[in-house]
């Protein structure tokens, strides 16, 4: 079920509720264009921040291997203040609410249309619109993360009164969730977006450049295995020419569409 170019926006909406309704296990692969209409600035594309002020210097994993304690120093000093290095993204992230798009990814969750969503966002908004069934590969900037064993809690729980934060399980060093650049993304994490990938029926792509990998390839593993794909983006992305249905659409416009339909 290929839509060609001319498809129009409504016959697009249309086959994807169509296919969400016939499919048993769909899969969403998400990434930060579903939080730009949270006020959230993704990375890529034409405001992107790292359009407008470079790339990050890959530096920071090592950084915390190195000295954890001070690592731990410069984030709680630089918390809030919004000329620090990423500060304008770390205020947008805590001033932001979940969207339309959001909300309807919780409702097709609750309908039944929606089995799993690996996320690449961090920002936690997709818990606060009420998705239950998340994987975060790039992990939570509300939660810490244990180096040793693992397990995770709420940063907001954690007492920063002696550095680096331990584990209370294990007592190993805690560092944020957030998966730094150089850090390899959590095994837990990717175990369960290629075991989601997997049982894919259908996979969703929204809001994301599908340029960083592993997360760009499982809906491309998926498709190998004649999954069809389904793309929410404004834009064209590396992903689109393999696309069955591509929705050149906003995705708090798309998905609130698709849920109408589906509650029709
Ligand atoms: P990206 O910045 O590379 O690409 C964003 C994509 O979203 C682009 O293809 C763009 O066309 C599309 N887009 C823009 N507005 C949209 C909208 N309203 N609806 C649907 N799509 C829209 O984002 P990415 O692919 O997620 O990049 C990956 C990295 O960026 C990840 O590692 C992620 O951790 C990090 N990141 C996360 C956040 C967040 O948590 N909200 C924000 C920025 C970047
Ligand atoms: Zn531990």
């Amino acid at each position: 079920m290929t839509t060609a170019p001319e498809t129009s926006y409504d016959q697009s909406i249309r086959i994807a509720a169509a296919l969400l309704r016939r499919s048993s296990h769909v899969v969403a692969l998400v990434g930060a264009g579903l939080s730009a209409e949270s006020g959230i600035p993704t990375y890529r594309g034409p405001d992107g921040l790292w359009t407008k002020f470079g790339e990050p210097t890959i530096d920071g994993w090592e950084m915390f291997c190195e000295d954890p304690a001070a690592w731990w120093e410069v984030a709680i000093e630089r918390r809030g203040d919004a000329d620090a290095p990423g500060g304008e993204f770390a205020q947008a992230i805590d001033a932001a609410e979940p969207n339309a798009g959001h909300r309807a990814m919780a409702e097709l969750e609750q309908m039944g249309h929606l089995s799993h969503v690996i996320t690449q966002n961090i920002d936690n908004l997709h818990q606060r619109a009420g998705s239950t069934a998340i994987t975060e590969i790039h992990g939570n900037r509300a939660k810490v993360r244990c180096m040793n064993c693992g397990w995770r809690g709420e940063l907001a729980d954690i007492s920063l009164e002696a550095l680096p934060p331990l584990c209370p399980v294990c007592g190993g060093v805690l560092k944020n969730d957030t998966v730094m650049f150089g850090e390899p993304i959590p095994r837990d994490a990717l175990d369960e977006s290629y075991r989601q990938t997997a049982l894919a029926d259908l996979f969703l792509v929204i809001g994301t450049s599908a340029v960083v990998y592993p997360a760009a390839s499982f809906p491309i593993m998926a498709k190998r295995r004649g999954v069809p794909l389904i793309e929410i983006n404004p834009h064209e992305t590396d992903l689109s020419p393999l696309a069955d249905v591509v929705i050149r659409a906003p995705a708090g416009t798309a998905l609130p569409a698709i849920v109408d339909l589906l509650r029709r």
